[in-house]
This record gives C-alpha cells, sequence and structure tokens, in this order.
C-alpha cells in the first residue's frame, strides 16, 4: 500500500530519512536551500525538550510540529514582577 505523500518534493536532492522519534521515513531538503523545517518556529520550551531527547537526526513533519510547548513556556510568558 502507498500512501502518497504531499509534503515530499520531486526534487532528488532532498533525501528521504527516518524520523529520529517516530522513525515514519520523510523528505529532508537539508540538501536544498529551502527544508521544510525552516519555517518550523520552535519555542524555547520545545527546543529544551528536544535536547533533552537527546535525538539523533531529524523530525518528521509531524512530530516536530506535535511538540508540547512545555510547562516553561508559562513562566516565560508570565513573567513574574512581584
Ligand atoms: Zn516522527
Amino acid at each position: 500500500m502507498v500512501t502518497p505523500s504531499a509534503r515530499t518534493p520531486a526534487d532528488p536532492s532532498w533525501v528521504t530519512k527516518a524520523c529520529a522519534r517516530c522513525g515514519r521515513s520523510f523528505a529532508c531538503g537539508a540538501n536544498t536551500d529551502s527544508c521544510w523545517c525552516d519555517a518550523v518556529t520552535l519555542t524555547d520550551a520545545q527546543r529544551t525538550a528536544l535536547s533533552a531527547l537527546r535525538l539523533t537526526g531529524c523530525l518528521c513533519p509531524d512530530c516536530l510540529e506535535g511538540l508540547p510547548p512545555g510547562p516553561g513556556d508559562e513562566d516565560a510568558r508570565a513573567a513574574p514582577t512581584r
């Protein structure tokens, strides 16, 4: 059964990687000038969570966008002034 991925460009310079988190294969454009991951904005808490996972490699779009904001996010927003 073939699952077509609309996120996979036909450009041969895109490589297929396995997600470091869920193992699903996805297209990585690190060899190109415009990988989809450049458009993904992570919060500081998400970056910290990623570091804590000690992942070796890239994450698929679903895992990257589905990262929980983390408990540190609220602390950053509600800066205590009293
Ligand atoms: Zn994944």
